[in-house]
């Protein structure tokens, strides 16, 4: 894989925009044919043909090669959201009576569209221990259709043994799903590996800026053919032209973003797990985490998500501890240019006089400012809860 000639030169022709070296955004919504014939062969090869935008547009088409090679894919689509390229992966593969398995804690509305949408159509799951491959072959019944995995997860970074999950899948014929948003195709080459379907929240290391949300799914030619005439024509949650321009051009430096934010992570997760005021540090390429051989086994790369438990006496004290960050802004997503955290408290009752585990924990997303600025920022919190 070529990783530079992808993101540079592949799908772009060009000479059939005036060479120019930008794309261009073809902000139309229809597009006509100049004979009979010419229509009739459109709608024979429809996902590749430019009919209407609701399936295929020339920008968005540049954008589903260079994702497709990014991942090792076939082919690619790209849908408005990251749950839109979820719950088509889904949806697809599974028909009234049909079951899924899927990892515990994964994307929240992975979880809602499993466990309260698609039941109301007859389609049921059973969430597992993905840690533990074993839970897999347990949990698969007659009616299995498809093994959704999240490696790692976006909070607490549990990961699945892909490669194993896989074989097991293979041997009975199920559809096996990933979510890859956290290490992107770059940082798991999950489609190598073995995987059916591989989804991403777009929105997050490959729009990089905090300013599109999308979704990508690269799978097979015939995988992409029948989510393309099934969930993505008839569901219509298709990206805008304009959108897909801005997708390309984030493309352009998503290699040298990853680089920075996994340098500047590791020195942030290496500032607090030595800090005298942090209880603990999830990360998947710490020493200490507890899959860390498999981390080092199947990701390439690790990204700017890390979780640390601080040393607060209750949740006011995490409050104010969070509330005096000047650098970190508290939001919900990840994956752009800012550091941002996610207390766990946010979701508690305030003023908890017996807080739940966890109500000590705080994701971080390391985005692209310098590892200085963040530390004394850090430690300027830290001093208030001393
Ligand atoms: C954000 C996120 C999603 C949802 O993506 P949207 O682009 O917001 O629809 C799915 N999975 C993971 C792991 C995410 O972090």
């Amino acid at each position: 894989m070529d990783i530079s000639y992808i993101i540079n030169h592949l799908g772009e022709e060009r000479e059939q925009y005036f060479n120019a070296v930008a794309p261009p955004v073809i902000q139309t919504s229809n597009f006509f044919f100049k004979d009979v014939d010419s229509l009739r062969s459109g709608f024979a090869n429809e996902q590749d043909a430019h009919i209407y935008t609701r399936g295929n547009n020339p920008t968005v088409e540049i954008l589903r090669k260079k994702i497709a090679a990014l991942a090792g894919a076939e082919d690619a689509l790209v849908f408005s959201s990251g749950v839109a390229a979820i719950a088509a992966a889904v949806m697809a593969n599974v028909q009234q009576g049909d079951h899924v398995v899927c990892v515990n804690r994964p994307y929240s509305w992975t979880n809602k569209l499993l466990n309260n949408y698609l039941p109301r159509f007859g389609v049921t799951a059973t969430m597992i221990d993905g840690t533990d491959t074993a839970n897999f072959v347990n949990a698969i019944k007659p009616n299995t259709k498809i093994l959704f995995l999240e490696s790692p997860n976006s909070f607490t970074f549990e990961l699945q043994d892909i490669a194993a999950v896989v074989k097991i899948a293979k041997e009975k014929n199920i559809v096996t799903i990933i979510d890859n948003s956290y290490c992107t195709s770059l940082g798991q080459r999950c489609i190598e590996m073995g995987i059916d379907i591989e989804v991403h929240s777009a929105t997050k290391y490959y729009g990089g800026h905090s300013d599109v949300v999308a979704g990508y799914l690269m799978s097979s030619k015939a995988m992409v053919k029948k989510i393309f005439a099934t969930e993505l024509l008839n569901m219509g949650a298709i990206i805008s032209p304009n959108d897909a321009w801005l997708m390309l051009r984030s493309l352009r430096t998503l290699p040298i973003r990853l680089e920075k934010i996994k340098d500047t992570t590791e020195k942030m997760v290496g500032f607090m797990e030595l800090h005298p005021q942090v209880e603990k540090v999830l990360y998947p390429f710490s020493k200490s985490f507890p899959q860390y051989a498999l981390a080092q086994k199947q990701m390439q790369w690790c990204g700017g998500l890390f979780t640390a438990f601080i040393k607060a006496k209750n949740i006011a004290e995490v409050e104010l501890f969070c509330n005096s960050l000047k650098r970190f802004l508290m939001a919900v997503s990840w994956g752009g240019h800012e550091s941002l955290i996610m207390p766990a408290a946010a979701f508690m009752a305030k003023n908890n006089d017996a807080p739940a585990y966890g109500y000590n924990a705080i994701r971080f997303y390391i985005g692209l400012e310098n590892a200085e600025d963040l530390t004394s920022d850090l430690q300027n919190a830290f001093r208030k809860i001393e």
